[in-house]
This record gives structure tokens, C-alpha cells and sequence, in this order.
């Protein structure tokens, strides 16, 4: 197998030969190497792993292929960008390194000081590779071999040069591309990532293969032998096909506040088992972001989950598949089913009155069913809700108003409508391994009777806040759309995919029944906790028990503005573990937020009522005082009811302020406190943040105002958080955010 040199002298790493007496050229070959080496340590270091796990099977695939003539030129796989335009996953370029053996070998014998030997030791060591595999290889009968594939840009330069400084032949580096997400975890479960081979795995890149990949064309017969020579004939070649881009409905910016909004809820209210969050425009269905936690860097798409040891993960074995499989990698937004609760009772209420066996004026009592199981059919709380209309049953999510109203609708009537509202079928989104919802076969009366307040079958998100999209766009339930359409590389429009109605399931006016009385429940009902200021949010809470001891889904489901609703947002928890599981107390805060930043993003109008502008009154915006004399501050800040605090050991008030805290034009609640100093860098006036866990809003401007700093309260109710702990030392006028929250009749 050895040609030129010994066996010893080949097998010898490249710094042992640096010591061996060598001539000019030789020598230069070293010190070129050794230069190559530092720049190119980190990038080889980095993919010793990749090498090893991911390339060593297209490698030996390689091997077995490379007697074929024709020489395929891949497609460039289509972009997948999002509503407006921006890129989501792209093609970054990387080279492959192949050889013609036969015109190598001859090169190479040309070359003074270079022969097969050192020439298999320095590329194996450039490209990483096995040096007796890449000396098999320069030995082939063939015309074409291919070294390694997709190399880093580093590697490719020291290519280059190499075969620069031998004027070598036969070497050469051909473009080839490789997947790249710009936003490493945004959107994972939607966009999906792909094989080495560019062919998607998961996600959009999975469902829209057929587009995004392209068709190859290839280079035919023996010209395939002299390619690097001779100049090819446009005959000899079937054109190559570019992959169209896929624009998506996801707005980036709207997934990144649905995803962090998530990420905070999670944190904060210890959810174990993850989270799902969407928004959905209702009146075409489109997805504007789907989070799924835990999720997963689609850069590193096999990295570990949390939870398990970067050194001691290896994402390629089958075990550690299976593991992403069930936890980062699922897309727990069309994959899980769960029971709905009480976001289910709108559902309920739209068959009746669809069927014309309730209205408005329907009177229900808060009373048990009995007799038709071994225990009472209870509310879900013991206090009662006494006689009720329809739209308070509704705001108050009493279960026995639901029972009473799916015993009149009658239990085929009452699947029926289930059907209609797509429970029992997927909803077709172009994304693999959707489930679709899970009821009895059969069921009987009693069965119905708990399924009016949504037990006892399970559903997936995606299908609920579909649902919930029909009622708000006037009673058409819609397919999803998450892909908008296909376009060339020149931007024009090649397939478009427009919304599409499955069916009529209510009328409009009972749809605008439900929206008034959803409004209601958060205006004043179990929702209140996703109320926001100018905005008429509609919605719905949701506690479900599961089949394991313990463990809750939290969920709210809501849209907006309530009489021209643009956008719907479903938020669930899986097995929060904080201080409260009940949906309207940590699921709706999240809507709330969520809901706030997709409107005012949307540049949808505020019109404040009566009660927000009372609200908007116990706010104080903190004048400019600054080159003022401070005698004249203190007037001002008095006749403004604000309370101050002054730099220690002022003597003459008739300094100029040089610095305040909190500086002009901060928004806080009542009660403000403002700090002057007539010297900027003067010692800060200190005090220390109170205790606000559990306080009204009005006790907790007392506390701040005796503490002599402000307050930012959002929410209503008690309490709930501050981002200063108690105790605390910080300046005089300082600002701490308060949140408030509904304890009290949250279901
Ligand atoms: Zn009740």
C-alpha cells in the first residue's frame, strides 16, 4: 500500500517531522501547517464530536457509492421565513472537499518534497479524518471521491491554501449548504430542523419537504471524470431546481412575548411538567405564535434537556432519542390532550342556545344534580351561587347551570355540537404528529352531564382555542394556517394557501352572545385576572384535575377586543406547584400580559371606559425638577399632594436641584415620593422596601409612601409580587413594580 517514503516516517505526527531535517520546501510546508493548526485547532476541536456522531454514517455511505458515474448537484432547500418576511431557517454555505484520484496522483508525482503519503497525513489532519482512509482513497481507480462534507469556513480556507501553495490538481472544494436558525429556540416545535442530509425531520421542515427540498440536477456520464478540467456542456447536465421558500403566519415578535411570557409563568409558578401558549387570529385562523415548553435550540437540535450532564449526553443514541422525543421535542400544543374544565362551558351554553332551549332570561339555580351517580353532581365551590341568569351562571362557571342546560339540549343534540366544534378531529395544521381529542365511544347521561363542564374527555390546545376562534369570528370553525405561502427566490407568490372554512357551527347571534358574556367574565367574573385597561377582553378559566395525584392544567383561553375580537390567546400550565394551580389565577395573569403586548403591537385602539379612567386617576407622573431651586421644587411638589425627600444637610434652599429620584416623566402609582439633591453625585437618601405580599393596592401605597419610595402596581386584588424583596435597602423615590392578583372567586 506504502509508495513514496517509509511506514515510520508516514505514521509520525505532523509536529515530530517539524525536528527532522528537512530542505527549504519542506521546511515551508511545515511552518504552513503549523499555522493552519492554531487557527484551525478550536473549529477541528468543536467537531471531533460532530465527526464522530454525525458524518461517520453518510462517511461509510460515501464509500459504498462512489463507483456511480453520475454526479448529482444538490438543490438549495428553501428558506422558511416568518408573516413578514423575516428569516426563520436558512442555508448557510459549507464545502465539501473531493478528489479525482487519478489526476491527484499525477499531480502529486510532479511536486518536489510532496508525495501520496504526506499528502493523506496533512489533509487527514486538516479535515480530522483517518490518514490510511484518505491514503485508500487517493488510491482509487475512480474519478471521483468525496474527503469529508460540509466543513466549516476555516477548514475550507486551509483547503484552499493548501492547494495553492502546491498549485495541486485533482483537489477540490465544491459549495454545498447546511441548515441554520436564526433564533436558536423561537418557534422550535413549528419550524422543525432537518437530517445532515437537508431532509426535514420535524416540524415545517417536515411538512413542507416536498417544497422546501427541490429536485437535483446532475452531471451526466464520463464528463464527470475531467469535471475540474474540462468546461461542461449545457446538454450534459439536467438543471437543477431550487426548494421554494415557505412564508409562515407566525409573527416573530408575537412568538417571542408569547414565549417569554411563558418562560416567566413557568418560573414563576413552578410548573414542572411545561406549557403551551397560541395566539390565533379568529378571523382567518392563522397562527401567529405556538410556544411549547420545554423546547429545544434547533441549532443543537440533539444537545441534552435539562436536567441531564452535557459531558455524560450522547443525543444520537436511540435511548437518548427517545428521551428528546417525550420531552423537548414535543410539541405539547397539537400533541397532548388534556381535559379542558370550565374552558369548555362556553361550548356548552353556545348548543343551547343554538337550539333555542335557553336564553338571556334562562333562571339556574346552584343546586346538586342527584341520582344519577353514587355522589352528588356538585359546583366546583361549596359556597353556592343561589339563582343565577344566564350570562352570571357563565361568569360565575357554575356547574350545575351547565348540567341543566346539556340535559335540555339532549345528549346526541349535545355531541353533535361537540363534533361540529372539531373535538373530535384533528384540525389538519401542516405539522406532523397532531392528535386529535379523546371521548368515550358511547357515552351515556351522566357522561354528557360532566362533559358540560368539560370532563371526563380530553382535547388538544390546539383544537380548543380553534373552537374557541369560531365563536369569535361569528360561528365558522377554520383549519388552522401556519404556512401562508410558497415563494421563489425572487419573491413572487407560487402557491398561496388561503384560509378555509370546514363548516358553519353557530350563528352569529348566538356567537354574539357569548362574546358579551365572556367579556363578562373578566370584567367581573372568574377571569378578572386577565382584565386590561381599553382593551375588552372575552375569556374563559380552566382548572382540570389529571389521572396523576396532584397534578393540575391551569388554562385560560381568551380574544379581544370582545366586539371585533383580531386576536385569540390559549395559555396552559402543566402541573404548576406554586402558591395556586386555578387557572384564573395564574394562567389569565399570563393572558393578561400577553394579550396587552399583541394588541398594542397590533395597533388595535384603546378606548378607556368609566372604570379604567378611574384607574388611570390614582397615577402620578413625576414632574421635572432638575435646575430648579429647591425651594421652588418643594412649592411645586406640595401643591402636587407629592411627598419628598431632601438631600441630608441642605442649608440653602435656594440651590439648584442636580439630581432626583425617580427622574422626570416616571409614571407611578398615588402617593409618590421624590428625592432631591443639590450636588449629583451627593450621598443617596436610604430606606429600606417594605412588605407588600398580600396587601390591596391601597394598603400597599400607604406602606410605600411611609417608606418614602413608589410604587407601580399592575392587576387587581392583593398582592401577589415585587421586584425589590422586603427588607431591602434602596434609595429614597425609588420605584418597585407590584402585582396584584384576584384570590377570591377564581376558578
Ligand atoms: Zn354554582
Amino acid at each position: 500500500m506504502l509508495q513514496n517514503g517509509d511506514k515510520n516516517n508516514r505514521k509520525e505526527p505532523v509536529n515530530a517531522r517539524v525536528f527532522q531535517k528537512v530542505d527549504q520546501s519542506v521546511k515551508r510546508r511545515l511552518i504552513f501547517l503549523l499555522t493552519v493548526f492554531l487557527c484551525a485547532f478550536a473549529a477541528i476541536g468543536l467537531r471531533i464530536a460532530h465527526i464522530q456522531f454525525i458524518e461517520g454514517n453518510s462517511l461509510s455511505q460515501n464509500a459504498s457509492n462512489n463507483q456511480r458515474r453520475n454526479v448529482d448537484i444538490s438543490p438549495k432547500r428553501g428558506s422558511i421565513l416568518d408573516r413578514n418576511g423575516g428569516e426563520l431557517a436558512v442555508n448557510t454555505v459549507v464545502e465539501t472537499v473531493s478528489i479525482n484520484p487519478d489526476i491527484l496522483r499525477a499531480s502529486i508525482s510532479g511536486i518536489k518534497n510532496l508525495n501520496l503519503d504526506f499528502f493523506a497525513e496533512d489533509i487527514a489532519y486538516l479535515l480530522s479524518l483517518d490518514a490510511d482512509a484518505v491514503f485508500e482513497k487517493i488510491n482509487k481507480d475512480t474519478k471521483y471521491e468525496v474527503l469529508k462534507r460540509k466543513i466549516e469556513p476555516e477548514t475550507a480556507d486551509s483547503i484552499k491554501e493548501y492547494i495553492e501553495m502546491y498549485s495541486l490538481r485533482g483537489l477540490a472544494l465544491e459549495t454545498d449548504t447546511k441548515r441554520f436558525y436564526r433564533n436558536n429556540n423561537l418557534a422550535a416545535h413549528v419550524i422543525g430542523f432537518t437530517t445532515e442530509d437537508n431532509q426535514g425531520l420535524t416540524g415545517v421542515e417536515y411538512a413542507m419537504e416536498k417544497y422546501l427540498k427541490g429536485t437535483p440536477g446532475m452531471i451526466m456520464g464520463e464528463l464527470d471524470a475531467r469535471r475540474a478540467e474540462v468546461p461542461l456542456k449545457a446538454e450534459s447536465r439536467v438543471a437543477v431546481r431550487d426548494g421554494l421558500n415557505a412564508v409562515l403566519t407566525i409573527d416573530s415578535a408575537i412568538q417571542l412575548f408569547a414565549a417569554s411570557a411563558l418562560e416567566k409563568a413557568i418560573a414563576d409558578n413552578d410548573v414542572r411538567r411545561g406549557g403551551v401558549v397560541i395566539v390565533m387570529d379568529p378571523r382567518n385562523a392563522d397562527i401567529l405564535a405556538l410556544v411549547s415548553k420545554p423546547d429545544f435550540n434547533l441549532n443543537d437540535p440533539y444537545g441534552p434537556p435539562s436536567g441531564y450532564i452535557e459531558e455524560t449526553w450522547n443525543g444520537r443514541t436511540q435511548a437518548a432519542t427517545d428521551i428528546l422525543n417525550k420531552t423537548v421535542w414535543r410539541n405539547k400544543a397539537i400533541m397532548d390532550t388534556f381535559e379542558p374544565g370550565s374552558t369548555f362551558k362556553p361550548f356548552t351554553i353556545a348548543a343551547g342556545l343554538e337550539e333555542g332551549v335557553i336564553s338571556m332570561e334562562s333562571q339556574f339555580r346552584c343546586e346538586p344534580l342527584t341520582g344519577y351517580y353514587d355522589t352528588d353532581l356538585n359546583c366546583w365551590t361549596r359556597v353556592g351561587h343561589g339563582t343565577q341568569d344566564l350570562a352570571h351562571a357563565m361568569m360565575n362557571s357554575c356547574n350545575p347551570a351547565l348540567m341543566r342546560i346539556s340535559q335540555r339540549v339532549g345528549r346526541s343534540n349535545f355531541y353533535a355540537y361537540m363534533k361540529d366544534f372539531g373535538f373530535y378531529e384533528r384540525t389538519g395544521i401542516n405539522l406532523p404528529g397532531e392528535s386529535q381529542g379523546i371521548f368515550q365511544r358511547s357515552p351515556r347521561d351522566i357522561d354528557m352531564l360532566v362533559a358540560s363542564f368539560g370532563q371526563r374527555f380530553t382535547i388538544t390546545p390546539l383544537e380548543l382555542i380553534t373552537a374557541y376562534s369560531a365563536i369569535a369570528n361569528g360561528g365558522n370553525l377554520l383549519k388552522p394556517r401556519l404556512v401562508r405561502e410558497l415563494r421563489d427566490d425572487a419573491g413572487n407568490v407560487v402557491t398561496r394557501f388561503e384560509p378555509e372554512v370546514i363548516r358553519k357551527v353557530i350563528s352569529k347571534e348566538t356567537c354574539d352572545l357569548l362574546c358579551e358574556m365572556l367579556e363578562g367574565v373578566v370584567n367581573e367574573g372568574t377571569g378578572k385576572n386577565a382584565y386590561v385597561g381599553g382593551y375588552r377582553v372575552a375569556g374563559k378559566t380552566g382548572t382540570s384535575q389529571t389521572t396523576e395525584e396532584d397534578r393540575y392544567i391551569a388554562s385560560f383561553c381568551a380574544f379581544a377586543p370582545a366586539d371585533n375580537p383580531v386576536a385569540c390567546v390559549f395559555v396552559m400550565l402543566d402541573d404548576p406547584r406554586g402558591d395556586s394551580h386555578m387557572g384564573g389565577a395564574i394562567a389569565a395573569p399570563v393572558a393578561q400580559k400577553l394579550m396587552e403586548e399583541v394588541l398594542t403591537y397590533l395597533e388595535v385602539e384603546r378606548i378607556y371606559n368609566e372604570r379604567d379612567l378611574k384607574e388611570q386617576v390614582k397615577q402620578a407622573i413625576i414632574p421635572d425638577l432638575l435646575g430648579k431651586p429647591v425651594e421652588e421644587a418643594v412649592r411645586q411638589l406640595n401643591d402636587l399632594g407629592i411627598e419628598y425627600k431632601l438631600q441630608s444637610g441642605i442649608t440653602d434652599t435656594r440651590l439648584p436641584v442636580a439630581a432626583q429620584t425617580p427622574p422626570a416623566l416616571t409614571r407611578v402609582s398615588a402617593k409618590p415620593t421624590v428625592a432631591l439633591y443639590v450636588e449629583a453625585d451627593a450621598e443617596r437618601v436610604m430606606t429600606r422596601a417594605p412588605d407588600f405580599m398580600n396587601r390591596t393596592a391601597f394598603d400597599a401605597g400607604e406602606l410605600a409612601k411611609r417608606a418614602g419610595i413608589n410604587i407601580r402596581t399592575s392587576g387587581s386584588g392583593v398582592a401577589k409580587g415585587q421586584n425589590v424583596p422586603a427588607g431591602e435597602d434602596i434609595e429614597a423615590g425609588s420605584v418597585i413594580d407590584v402585582s396584584f392578583r384576584y384570590t377570591d372567586n377564581i376558578e
